[in-house]
């Protein structure tokens, strides 16, 4: 048996975004300026939107000890989940920077970031919209499950 996995997924100029998405792609770009990235020169910000109205940003922070430093996605993701337990994210934007420029190529997140919000998306039964800020687009998609087909799921049913 052949089984297949696909998804939609939308490519827009900022601009033409509603206008809370719009804000939190801004607040991403915005945000790469709190990166500690001395070793990679790569700038990456993260922007929450939660239920609650409230907003968490996340930069990358590198460490000489390379495994030491968090990604920009699970700084603000560990921390919203910190502060809110109980609250719903409804959205994520990620944006990043070299040379104090915004990066031609969108900034997908790394395997352990998608491990991250889908095991969110998934305790939080509702979906994560992932923004993907580059310098002439934005990549959106409607769930974090898109990036991480098949995630990691324990045995024990807690994911
Ligand atoms: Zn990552």
């Amino acid at each position: 048996m052949e089984k297949t996995f696909s998804f939609t997924y939308q490519s827009l100029v900022l601009d033409d975004l509603p206008k809370a998405d719009g804000d939190l792609c801004r607040m991403a770009l915005q945000t790469t300026h709190g990166s500690y990235a001395p070793y990679s020169q790569f700038e990456v910000g993260a922007a929450l939107r939660l239920s609650n109205g409230e907003t968490v940003t996340g930069a990358n922070q590198e460490n000489a000890s390379y495994p030491c430093g968090t990604c920009a996605e699970r700084t603000a993701l560990n921390y919203a989940r910190t502060v809110w337990p109980d609250v719903n994210i409804e959205a994520i934007a990620v944006a990043a920077m070299q040379q104090d420029t915004v990066t031609g190529t969108p900034p997908y997140p790394c395997g352990l970031c998608r491990q991250s919000l889908a095991e969110v998306e998934h305790r939080q039964g509702t979906p994560i919209r992932v923004m993907l800020v580059a310098a002439d687009e934005v990549l959106v998609f409607s769930s974090a499950e898109c990036l991480l087909p098949l995630a990691f799921h324990s045995t024990d049913g807690h994911f």
